[in-house]
């Protein structure tokens, strides 16, 4: 190398630059993309984002990346707003052997809606589960990114199908070997027959093998005491409600010790609510590093459950007859409901909005989540996630924090923040082009125009057939 092109070469190395001729192959470009920074609230115009294999190797102005970089594929973004990939954090796969088919035929849709990331918490199908994991993780099955808690943990005989029964220290601490070699990704546990002091017991001695627990809290434990045993997220908005209560620790005795029924304890919860205690709570409740999955979405379905009519609706189309029937259950529930009833489920949803904007000013982080799958009636798979962002700025969240939700805040509680929740260099090449700004109208994030999955790109016609062979499917 003579001197003039040694020192070229070291200017060039030094400014970061390459000379033109010698651009660099990648495998994507995505070109004049407006950026939407989801953790700041801002957007970039007219950038471009370089992918190879699974990853964003670079991101910067349009014109600087075209220059830096070459690819086969290049994907034209003009006019288009570019986010992270969406998380949906409350999931379900189940309804029994015979709906194996069906569940399966769920998994792509996700990604259809611009949902890249699934947590699973729990069915009664979780070995398909596990196996769908790895093989959308293998790229055998398209699909999002499963996380799944396996078999949930509950007592004996409880009304759910496919978990582990437990009732003694020693049979929790077999059931942890057992889901640590199924290599799960979180625990979940539920409480429909679980003692109280065994769900304690559990939250410990997950938490000591440092495994992230999420639950239905026994209503005879303080959220508090939960927490303070080891428990990371609370599932379900409505257990915040009792949170909020300065009752909470005399109902739960009095619910432990029979002198209340679950209905009673729950009323009494609900009318002794007060707002300033409750944001005091949820502050101690955010410094033991609680989070919340509010599920608000389906709180709201079934409180209007008796009178809406579904029939029309486009998610309704996508999931299998195997899947709708077992929506059944909760109509049916529905159908012979006092007026009393109806209206308390109501004033239990504002509530509930009320609640959500009070967990945020505490710090405790939300995670966007549907509880879509089976059972949860008309809570649809993908479109579920939109609905969800809806409700939380409906209950007085801006656009950007509603996206948060559903972008940044899982991958921190699944501990993999560093992978996703921004499309910056070194981020999984999970992208979602939008036909308007999800910034100014979170309503925007329905108007999907490209998925890009780990690197792999699904235009409009390649998600427009995800969804005509699911309907096909479902409609045999
Ligand atoms: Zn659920």
């Amino acid at each position: 190398m003579n001197r003039l092109a040694g020192l070229l070469a070291a200017a060039f190395a030094f400014f970061g630059m390459a000379p033109a001729a010698a651009s660099e192959a990648v495998d994507l470009l995505v070109r004049h993309a407006a950026i939407v920074d989801v953790a700041s609230g801002t957007v970039t115009a007219d950038r471009a984002i370089a992918v190879r294999g699974d990853r964003i190797l670079a991101v910067g102005a349009d014109a600087a990346i075209a220059a830096r970089y070459s690819a086969a594929r290049i994907v034209d973004a003009s006019g288009a707003f570019a986010m992270p990939g969406l998380w949906d954090m409350h999931v379900h796969f189940g309804g029994g052997d015979t709906l194996v088919a069906e569940n399966r035929a769920l998994i792509p849709i996700y990604l259809a809606y611009g949902i890249t990331t699934v947590r699973d918490c729990a069915g009664d199908l979780p070995q398909e589960v596990l196996r769908w994991r790895d093989e959308t993780a293998a790229g055998t099955l398209l699909g999002p990114r499963i996380f799944t808690s396996g078999p949930k943990l509950e007592g004996l005989h409880p009304i759910w199908h496919g978990t582990i029964e437990v009732d003694s220290p020693a049979a929790v601490d077999a059931a942890l070997d057992r889901l640590q070699a199924m290599r799960v990704d979180f625990i979940k546990i539920t409480d429909n027959t679980l003692r109280p002091e065994i769900f304690l017991y559990a939250a410990q001695a997950a938490h000591r093998r440092g495994l992230r627990v999420s639950a239905h809290t026994p209503y005879a434990l303080t959220i508090e005491a939960a927490a303070r045993a080891g428990l990371s997220a609370v599932e379900h908005l409505d257990y915040m409600i009792k949170a909020g209560s300065p009752r909470e620790a005399e109902i739960a005795a009095d619910y432990a010790a029979g002198r209340l029924t679950y209905a009673q304890a729950g009323a009494r919860l609900r009318e002794s609510f007060d707002p300033a205690y409750a944001a005091a709570s949820y502050r101690r409740l955010a410094a033991l590093g609680i989070a919340v999955t509010p599920t608000l979405n389906m709180t709201r379905i079934i409180a209007w459950l008796n009178e809406e009519d579904h029939s029309h609706d486009e998610g309704l189309a996508l999931i299998g007859p195997g899947l709708r029937a077992t929506y059944d259950w909760r109509v049916g529930r529905a159908a012979h409901w006092t007026p009393e009833e109806v209206a308390s489920r109501r004033r239990d949803y504002q509530l509930s909005l009320r609640i959500l904007p009070m967990l945020r000013d505490a710090g405790i982080p939300i995670l966007a989540g549907t509880d879509a799958g089976y059972l949860n009636s008309f809570n649809y798979p993908g479109q579920g996630l939109h609905d969800e962002l809806a409700r939380y700025v409906e209950a007085g969240l801006t656009p950007a924090q509603a996206l948060r939700t559903a972008t940044i805040t899982g991958p921190d509680f699944m501990g993999v923040a560093a992978h996703y929740g921004a499309l910056a260099a070194g981020r999984t090449a999970d992208i979602v082009l939008l036909d308007a700004n999800p910034l100014a109208d979170i309503a925007a994030t329905r108007r999907i125009r490209t998925v890009v999955t780990r690197g792999r790109v699904l235009d409009r016609a390649a998600l427009d057939s995800i969804l005509a062979e699911a309907r096909a499917v479902a409609s045999r």
